[in-house]
């Protein structure tokens, strides 16, 4: 994630990177990488990207996916015939409805859910808050005996700390559930948590350190057998890993759009909340722009029809037009395809890392059944933190999680498997000198 101090990034002058550029026609890992580039059906899609000066190996697109070249165009573009053209009317010819209608389309594209379930406003972290409140009080309503959040120990820190809030604002528990970093929570664990107590369980999809792909459905099942809603954050699955929201009755998700959908730093998150709980579950953040009829101002607040509900004051415009861009670029190659690419990477980047890292003391932290595994791989070693800075300085950008893992996050349609193998191969000489 991109909130931790990070090292400074120089130019990348220091030798590792002219050596990678110039790879040994020799080297067989560098034949494998440019056979994998040829047969990618998806290799075209790396030019809709902006590139970057001096970056000899993005491995960061989990985090803060790179900007569509179409972006600047279209946000030029909105700024100055949009806003700058349109100026107030905007909101009655358009924007007003973006939030539902790009909600719609993330929902077609990329978590197969129907239309008029998704919305896209505020944060994740704002949109889980107001989600699993509706969810908790929805459900303690219903049965008072239902006062516990099911969640673990390794979910990302927002997720622990919203629940926390949450718990302590309206004397709910919190049932943890330890899980192993490297492997993640499981449906026989969760089943074990749950019960008549159960109002709420809250996980992570793709696990934002080991890139552990939890069994959504397996999970939600459980959940759904001792009686209580399931809230997945697909943060780290959304626009890598295709997610079947309705076909598994999932009953609310949330996720960010600044990751693989390329909405750029900052861009609002979405929020799924299924059609058969529009008219029990009520967010707490009532807010105009999410009640019936906002421009009526009345006496008191009505919450908007359906999933327009969810939001709770003026939309992030701006973000959106990114966002659009970001989308059309998925929409175009295809869940199911970019998946295929995400597995395959990942895969690589196994080989690599047993091959060229582990000799030298690294460990894999991430399940090694691309079944498994969403679209990232961390590898382990005591020295990496100082090591991603040394990365950095050489133009090569995974990122670093506590306490020593190195995170390659790779965004199938911008990454490359010679990129891969080129800021692999830097890491590698690198732990070797050591
Ligand atoms: C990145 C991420 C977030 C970020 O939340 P923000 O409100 O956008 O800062 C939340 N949850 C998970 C699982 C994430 O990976």
């Amino acid at each position: 994630m991109t909130h931790e101090p990070e090292p400074a990034t120089g130019p990348a002058t220091d030798p590792p990177v002219a050596r990678a550029r110039e790879l040994d026609a020799a080297d067989p890992w560098a034949a494998r990488a440019r056979e994998l580039d040829a047969a990618d059906p998806l290799a075209g899609f790396r030019d809709r990207f902006e590139p970057a000066a001096n970056v000899l190996a993005y491995l960061d697109g989990n985090s803060l996916g790179r900007p569509p070249r179409a972006a600047a165009d279209r946000l030029a573009w909105f700024v100055r015939e949009d806003w700058g053209g349109r100026l107030i009317r905007g909101w009655d010819e358009g924007w007003i409805d973006w939030p539902t209608e790009l909600g719609d389309r993330i929902g077609r594209v990329a978590l197969g859910a129907a239309a008029g379930q998704v919305v896209v406003a505020d944060s994740t972290t704002v949109l889980l808050y107001k989600l699993a409140r509706a969810a908790l009080d929805a459900v303690t309503d219903a049965d008072p005996a239902r006062r516990e959040i099911v969640l673990d120990t390794d979910n990302f820190p927002t997720d622990r700390y919203v629940l926390e809030g949450i718990a302590a604002e309206r004397g709910a528990r919190l049932r943890w559930i330890e899980t192993d970093p490297a492997d993640g929570v499981t449906p026989a664990q969760v089943r074990a948590a749950v019960g008549p107590a159960t109002a709420l369980v809250v996980f992570s999809h793709v696990a934002y350190r080991s890139g552990q792909l939890a069994e959504m459905d397996a999970i939600t099942v459980a959940a759904h057998e001792a009686g209580a809603p399931a809230l997945w954050d697909l943060s780290h699955s959304v626009g890598s890993v295709p997610v079947r929201l309705d076909e598994l009755a999932v009953d609310a998700a949330v996720g960010c759009t600044y990751k693989y959908l390329c909405g750029g730093p900052g861009s609002p998150a979405f929020g799924y909340l299924a059609a058969r709980h529009h008219d029990r579950w009520r967010q707490p953040v009532q807010g105009w722009f999410g009640s019936r009829e906002p421009f009526e101002m009345g006496p008191g607040y009505q919450p908007g029809a359906g999933v327009r509900g969810l939001v709770s004051g003026t939309p992030p415009v701006l973000g959106m037009v990114a966002l659009g861009c970001g989308l059309d670029l998925l929409a175009e190659a295809g869940i199911e395809a970019v998946r295929a690419k995400s597995r395959a990477l990942t895969g690589f980047a196994v080989e690599l890392a047993d091959a060229l890292l582990a000799p030298c003391g690294v460990r894999i932290a991430s399940p090694r059944d691309p079944e498994r595994r969403g679209g990232h791989l961390t590898v382990r070693r005591a020295d990496f933190r100082e090591m991603c800075a040394r990365l950095w300085r050489r133009g090569v950008l995974p990122d670093f999680r506590a306490p020593d893992g190195i995170r390659i996050g790779l965004a199938p349609l911008s990454t490359s498997y010679g990129e891969l193998y080129a800021g692999l191969r830097v890491l590698a000489d690198l732990v070797a000198e050591e």
